[in-house]
């Protein structure tokens, strides 16, 4: 049974302890502390290692991403403009050489995949609409949870079309690690029959989680509210529009909820153009919101509101989105980002939402992104300057993968 010591333990369920140790046995921990020595009925110590100028913390959890896109890293330049930046996207999608490539595809997958571990990421929520690579995801030392996306803004049967992404999700099998659900992709790619029979289609269990792309663009909020604007003229343009679809006029949050999509189980992620009432609306529902900064700036939709976020009291969980709209994969990019545009909020706060907030928010609360009795031992160390004064201050400025190092996988074989 290891003891692992360093100079700083940050176990997320409590404040960081200087010269902390964590036990582990069979993959989960089973005691820690500071600087008095375990007691003798507390654990066996029969190997300590000693970590030195490191911080001991449990992986980061990355609660939104889309590795399937992984192969479009470069390809699309940021854009100032939503509508903009999803046409660029539409565009290499279509015509790049390597669009229907599916080795080339897993290969950038299983990179991004690598890159995602070397930065510290444990567990993940990544949105597939292919399905592709499921293998790689259980071989890539990770758990997670995969978001099976379903798109239907037209669809003449969405309780058929539920259904049979239900049939296919159950014929899968992910591994040890993964689970698969069901996830609608946004309100203006899907109906809201479709919505109600994505919402029908999930199972009762804490694990049946769900997640929805909602209030990213003004965009959005204008074909919400009004049935028109730039959002209509692109669905009109690719064919997807639905002439019987009729504006819920309201606002995005409170259009889900009109569809009682909202609860402890499910994800609203980015929220970039939430109101406080939606930001209320989303705490009252016991739902995750989960912010992807560099992302939104990146497809030009603006700066998420991480003050207010905090302010109203919803969860906060952080995700990267995927590789088509940022440079890389590595969660302490994200949490940095965060700390500069909300330097007010407490680092402790944030790296909370990137471990054990997300964790709840995939249904693992407990298991992951937490270091206590019971969870599972997916533990790093992150190389810390020795006399840092505030560690939690440290690992909000920006973690290169230089710096981290797994100790513990605390994946199931
Ligand atoms: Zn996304």
């Amino acid at each position: 049974m290891p003891l692992y010591r360093a100079s700083w333990l940050v176990p997320i369920a409590g404040p960081p302890i200087r010269h902390g140790w964590v036990a582990t046995r069979d993959g989960r921990v089973v005691a820690l502390g500071g600087a008095t020595p375990p007691a003798a009925d507390e654990v066996r110590e029969e190997r300590v290692i000693d970590l030195g100028d490191v911080v001991l913390m449990p992986a980061l959890v990355n609660a939104h991403t889309h590795l399937e896109l992984s192969w479009l890293r470069g390809r699309v330049r940021p854009a100032g403009n939503f509508i903009v930046w999803v046409g660029k996207m539409m565009a290499v999608r279509r015509h790049a050489p390597e669009a229907h490539d599916e080795s080339y595809h897993r290969d950038a997958m299983a990179s991004a995949l690598a890159e995602m571990r070397a930065s510290g990421t444990g567990l993940a929520g990544d949105v597939s609409n292919s399905l592709v690579g499921l293998d790689l995801l259980e071989a890539s030392g990770l758990s997670g949870v995969v978001f099976h996306e379903v798109i239907g803004f037209s669809a003449n049967d969405p309780k058929g079309l539920a259904a049979a992404a239900r049939q296919r999700i159950d014929g899968l099998r992910a591994g040890a690690n993964w689970r698969i659900v069901l996830a609608p992709h946004a309100p203006y790619s899907v109906s809201p029959e479709l919505f109600e029979a994505l919402r029908d289609a999930r199972g009762p269990r804490r694990q049946d989680v769900t997640t929805v792309h909602v209030a990213e663009s003004p965009e959005e909020v204008e074909l919400v509210a009004t049935g028109g604007g730039r959002w209509k003229h692109v669905l009109q343009l690719i064919g997807a529009w639905n002439p019987a679809w009729r504006a819920p006029r309201c606002r995005p949050v409170e259009y889900l909820d009109r569809l009682l999509f909202w609860d402890a189980r499910t994800l609203a992620v980015h929220g970039v153009q939430a109101t406080r009432e939606e930001l209320d609306l989303l705490r009252s529902r016991g739902a995750t919101l989960v912010t992807c900064p560099r992302s939104n700036a990146f497809v030009g939709v603006g700066d998420p509101p991480i003050s207010s976020f905090y302010a109203s009291g919803v969860s906060v969980a952080v995700g990267t989105d995927s590789l088509a709209s940022v440079d890389d994969l590595n969660l302490f990019q994200e949490l940095a980002a965060m700390h500069r545009l909300a330097p007010e909020i407490p680092p402790s706060r944030l790296l909370e939402s990137a471990t054990a907030v997300g964790a709840r928010a995939l249904g693992l609360g407990g298991e992951f992104g937490i270091l206590t009795p019971g969870a599972r031992a997916a533990i790093i160390a992150v190389s810390v300057p020795a006399g840092t004064p505030d560690v939690e201050q440290y690992l909000v400025s920006g973690i290169t993968p230089e710096r981290v190092r797994w100790v513990e996988s605390g994946s199931l074989c």
